[in-house]
């Protein structure tokens, strides 16, 4: 087995709001190393395997588990934009579509 661990914060960009975000990180994988890419195809669990060889890129294998441990969309959890947007209370570019369809069945 092959322990990656990696603690520390990323520097990201919020996607809601497109502020700086710090995102703490806290990683911890077991990863069983495979004697061959067969014995990985072939394996029928949710074991994450990597393939062992003389020289592992390590520091890619780390990279990797903290790419998986990121959210799909980093957004802050108490978030500037969302009461941004509601003080401006701009109107919906569909808000007159409601309008013109009840215009449209009046003739
Ligand atoms: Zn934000």
């Amino acid at each position: 087995m092959l322990l990656v661990e990696a603690a520390g914060a990323l520097e990201l960009t919020c996607q809601r709001c497109l502020e700086a975000l710090r995102l703490p990180v806290d990683v911890c994988t077991e990863l069983e190393l495979a004697t061959s890419q067969e014995a990985i195809d072939a394996a029928d669990d949710d074991v994450d395997r990597v393939l062992a060889t003389r020289s592992m890129p390590i520091a890619e294998l780390v990279e990797d588990e903290v790419i998986l441990a990121l959210p799909m969309v980093p957004m802050h959890a108490r978030c500037n934009a969302a009461a941004h947007r509601g003080r401006a209370a701009r109107p919906s570019p569909f808000a007159g579509l409601a309008g013109m369809f009840s215009d449209r069945a009046k003739r």
